[in-house]
Protein backbone atom coordinates (compact mmCIF):
# COMPACT_ATOMS: atom_id res chain seq x y z
CA UNK A 1 0.00 0.00 0.00
CA UNK A 2 1.26 3.64 -0.09
CA UNK A 3 -0.13 6.37 1.13
CA UNK A 4 0.41 10.05 -0.41
CA UNK A 5 -0.02 13.36 0.61
CA UNK A 6 0.68 15.95 -2.43
CA UNK A 7 1.41 19.09 -0.51
CA UNK A 8 1.93 23.03 -1.73
CA UNK A 9 0.46 25.72 -1.71
CA UNK A 10 -2.79 27.17 -3.43
CA UNK A 11 -2.88 26.82 -6.97
CA UNK A 12 0.79 24.94 -6.97
CA UNK A 13 -1.31 22.00 -8.95
CA UNK A 14 -1.66 19.99 -6.72
CA UNK A 15 -5.59 18.96 -7.97
CA UNK A 16 -4.13 18.64 -11.49
CA UNK A 17 -1.74 16.40 -10.45
CA UNK A 18 -3.69 14.33 -8.50
CA UNK A 19 -6.00 13.44 -11.35
CA UNK A 20 -2.57 11.77 -13.33
CA UNK A 21 -1.48 10.04 -10.05
CA UNK A 22 -4.59 8.42 -9.31
CA UNK A 23 -5.32 6.35 -12.45
CA UNK A 24 -0.86 5.59 -12.71
CA UNK A 25 -0.96 4.55 -9.57
CA UNK A 26 -4.30 3.47 -8.75
CA UNK A 27 -4.81 5.53 -5.57
CA UNK A 28 -8.26 6.60 -4.05
CA UNK A 29 -7.74 10.85 -4.53
CA UNK A 30 -9.43 12.30 -1.66
CA UNK A 31 -9.45 16.35 -1.57
CA UNK A 32 -10.59 18.02 1.19
CA UNK A 33 -11.55 21.21 -1.07
CA UNK A 34 -13.20 19.21 -3.37
CA UNK A 35 -15.75 17.35 -1.19
CA UNK A 36 -16.11 20.95 0.96
CA UNK A 37 -16.92 22.33 -2.38
CA UNK A 38 -19.56 19.34 -2.76
CA UNK A 39 -21.35 19.65 0.08
CA UNK A 40 -21.43 23.80 -0.30
CA UNK A 41 -23.04 23.23 -3.27
CA UNK A 42 -25.96 20.78 -2.15
CA UNK A 43 -26.40 22.94 0.78
CA UNK A 44 -25.33 20.14 3.45
CA UNK A 45 -24.64 20.75 7.19
CA UNK A 46 -21.04 20.26 6.97
CA UNK A 47 -21.30 22.83 3.50
CA UNK A 48 -23.20 25.29 5.63
CA UNK A 49 -20.54 24.93 8.46
CA UNK A 50 -17.61 25.23 6.14
CA UNK A 51 -18.88 28.15 3.43
CA UNK A 52 -17.92 31.32 5.76
CA UNK A 53 -14.50 29.62 6.53
CA UNK A 54 -13.87 29.20 2.89
CA UNK A 55 -15.52 32.01 1.55
CA UNK A 56 -12.60 34.15 3.32
CA UNK A 57 -9.87 31.73 2.69
CA UNK A 58 -9.32 30.47 6.22
CA UNK A 59 -8.99 27.21 6.91
CA UNK A 60 -12.07 24.88 8.30
CA UNK A 61 -11.48 24.21 11.63
CA UNK A 62 -9.85 20.92 12.82
CA UNK A 63 -12.77 19.39 14.22
CA UNK A 64 -14.61 19.69 11.18
CA UNK A 65 -12.20 18.85 8.48
CA UNK A 66 -10.24 15.76 10.37
CA UNK A 67 -13.94 13.94 10.93
CA UNK A 68 -15.14 14.58 7.51
CA UNK A 69 -11.26 12.81 5.91
CA UNK A 70 -12.06 9.84 8.67
CA UNK A 71 -15.60 9.08 6.83
CA UNK A 72 -14.12 9.42 3.02
CA UNK A 73 -11.20 7.05 4.42
CA UNK A 74 -13.57 4.72 5.87
CA UNK A 75 -15.56 4.50 2.58
CA UNK A 76 -12.43 3.27 0.32
CA UNK A 77 -11.15 0.49 2.99
CA UNK A 78 -10.64 -1.78 0.33
CA UNK A 79 -8.27 0.81 -1.82
CA UNK A 80 -4.51 -0.21 -2.63
CA UNK A 81 -3.56 3.17 -1.47
CA UNK A 82 -4.90 6.94 -1.07
CA UNK A 83 -3.73 10.48 -2.12
CA UNK A 84 -4.44 12.69 0.21
CA UNK A 85 -4.81 16.47 -1.84
CA UNK A 86 -5.28 19.35 0.89
CA UNK A 87 -4.95 17.70 3.48
CA UNK A 88 -3.54 17.46 5.97
CA UNK A 89 -2.85 21.53 6.32
CA UNK A 90 -2.06 21.80 10.04
CA UNK A 91 0.19 19.61 12.45
CA UNK A 92 -3.38 18.64 14.40
CA UNK A 93 -4.21 17.41 11.53
CA UNK A 94 -1.21 15.17 10.91
CA UNK A 95 -1.36 13.86 13.82
CA UNK A 96 -4.78 12.94 13.37
CA UNK A 97 -4.26 11.05 10.10
CA UNK A 98 -1.16 9.34 11.59
CA UNK A 99 -2.90 8.48 14.48
CA UNK A 100 -6.17 7.06 12.33
CA UNK A 101 -4.25 4.90 9.56
CA UNK A 102 -2.39 3.57 12.59
CA UNK A 103 -5.89 2.34 13.94
CA UNK A 104 -5.64 -0.04 10.50
CA UNK A 105 -1.79 -0.53 10.55
CA UNK A 106 -1.35 2.56 7.64
CA UNK A 107 0.99 5.12 7.35
CA UNK A 108 1.74 7.29 5.34
CA UNK A 109 4.64 6.50 2.58
CA UNK A 110 5.43 9.85 1.66
CA UNK A 111 4.60 13.75 1.39
CA UNK A 112 5.49 15.24 -1.76
CA UNK A 113 5.34 18.88 -2.25
CA UNK A 114 5.20 21.10 -5.58
CA UNK A 115 7.34 24.13 -5.60
CA UNK A 116 7.04 27.22 -7.22
CA UNK A 117 6.72 31.30 -6.58
CA UNK A 118 4.20 33.04 -4.67
CA UNK A 119 3.88 35.46 -7.63
CA UNK A 120 3.60 32.81 -10.17
CA UNK A 121 0.95 30.95 -8.10
CA UNK A 122 -1.51 34.00 -7.60
CA UNK A 123 -1.06 34.83 -10.85
CA UNK A 124 -2.15 31.31 -11.88
CA UNK A 125 -5.46 31.27 -9.13
CA UNK A 126 -6.69 34.93 -10.52
CA UNK A 127 -6.66 33.38 -13.91
CA UNK A 128 -8.34 29.91 -12.90
CA UNK A 129 -10.98 32.13 -10.93
CA UNK A 130 -12.24 33.50 -14.03
CA UNK A 131 -13.81 29.91 -14.76
CA UNK A 132 -13.37 27.94 -11.41
CA UNK A 133 -16.26 30.20 -10.57
CA UNK A 134 -14.74 29.97 -6.92
CA UNK A 135 -15.22 33.21 -4.09
CA UNK A 136 -12.19 32.41 -2.93
CA UNK A 137 -10.22 32.34 -6.13
CA UNK A 138 -11.39 36.24 -7.52
CA UNK A 139 -10.23 38.26 -4.70
CA UNK A 140 -6.68 38.78 -4.14
CA UNK A 141 -7.55 39.57 -0.43
CA UNK A 142 -8.72 36.07 0.20
CA UNK A 143 -6.26 34.58 -2.16
CA UNK A 144 -3.62 36.64 -0.24
CA UNK A 145 -5.11 35.28 3.35
CA UNK A 146 -5.00 31.73 1.94
CA UNK A 147 -1.28 32.11 1.47
CA UNK A 148 -1.25 33.52 5.21
CA UNK A 149 -2.86 30.29 6.33
CA UNK A 150 -0.62 28.29 4.46
CA UNK A 151 2.41 30.19 6.23
CA UNK A 152 1.33 30.04 9.59
CA UNK A 153 -0.51 26.48 9.80
CA UNK A 154 0.60 24.19 6.97
CA UNK A 155 4.45 25.08 6.37
CA UNK A 156 4.89 23.79 10.07
CA UNK A 157 4.53 20.34 8.34
CA UNK A 158 7.65 20.65 6.46
CA UNK A 159 9.47 20.03 9.40
CA UNK A 160 6.89 17.29 10.83
CA UNK A 161 7.44 15.00 7.99
CA UNK A 162 11.09 15.71 7.73
CA UNK A 163 11.66 14.45 11.06
CA UNK A 164 10.10 11.19 10.16
CA UNK A 165 12.40 10.95 6.82
CA UNK A 166 8.89 10.84 4.74
CA UNK A 167 9.24 14.85 2.83
CA UNK A 168 10.13 15.23 -0.67
CA UNK A 169 9.69 18.12 -3.07
CA UNK A 170 9.47 18.83 -6.63
CA UNK A 171 9.75 21.32 -9.20
CA UNK A 172 6.02 22.41 -10.09
CA UNK A 173 7.05 24.65 -12.42
CA UNK A 174 6.94 23.43 -16.19
CA UNK A 175 4.30 21.87 -18.19
CA UNK A 176 1.74 19.42 -16.75
CA UNK A 177 3.38 16.14 -18.02
CA UNK A 178 7.06 17.22 -16.91
CA UNK A 179 5.29 17.84 -13.27
CA UNK A 180 3.54 14.47 -13.58
CA UNK A 181 7.11 12.48 -14.70
CA UNK A 182 8.88 14.43 -11.76
CA UNK A 183 6.27 13.05 -8.95
CA UNK A 184 6.49 9.47 -10.66
CA UNK A 185 10.23 9.55 -10.21
CA UNK A 186 10.03 9.96 -6.70
CA UNK A 187 7.29 7.44 -6.40
CA UNK A 188 8.71 4.83 -8.28
CA UNK A 189 11.93 5.04 -5.69
CA UNK A 190 9.69 4.67 -2.49
P1 LIG B 1 -8.37 23.75 -1.81
O1 LIG B 1 -9.33 23.36 -2.88
O2 LIG B 1 -7.52 22.61 -1.34
O3 LIG B 1 -7.56 24.96 -2.15
O4 LIG B 1 -9.26 24.15 -0.54
C1 LIG B 1 -10.17 25.22 -0.60
C2 LIG B 1 -10.52 25.67 0.80
O5 LIG B 1 -11.14 24.59 1.51
C3 LIG B 1 -9.35 26.08 1.68
O6 LIG B 1 -8.97 27.43 1.46
C4 LIG B 1 -9.95 25.88 3.07
O7 LIG B 1 -10.85 26.91 3.40
C5 LIG B 1 -10.75 24.60 2.88
N1 LIG B 1 -9.93 23.41 3.14
C6 LIG B 1 -9.56 22.44 2.26
N2 LIG B 1 -8.81 21.49 2.86
C7 LIG B 1 -8.70 21.87 4.16
C8 LIG B 1 -8.02 21.34 5.28
N3 LIG B 1 -7.30 20.22 5.20
N4 LIG B 1 -8.14 22.02 6.46
C9 LIG B 1 -8.87 23.13 6.58
N5 LIG B 1 -9.49 23.71 5.55
C10 LIG B 1 -9.41 23.09 4.35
Amino acid sequence: MINIVLFGKPGAGKGTQAEFLKEKYNLVHISTGDIFRFNIKNETELGKAAQVYINRGDLVPDSLTIKMLESEVNKNTEASGFLFDGFPRTEAQAIALDNFLKTKDWQITATIALDADDTVLVERILERGKTSGRADDQDEVKIRNRYAEYNEKTAPLIDFYKKQNKFYAVNGIGTITEVTERLGSVIEKL
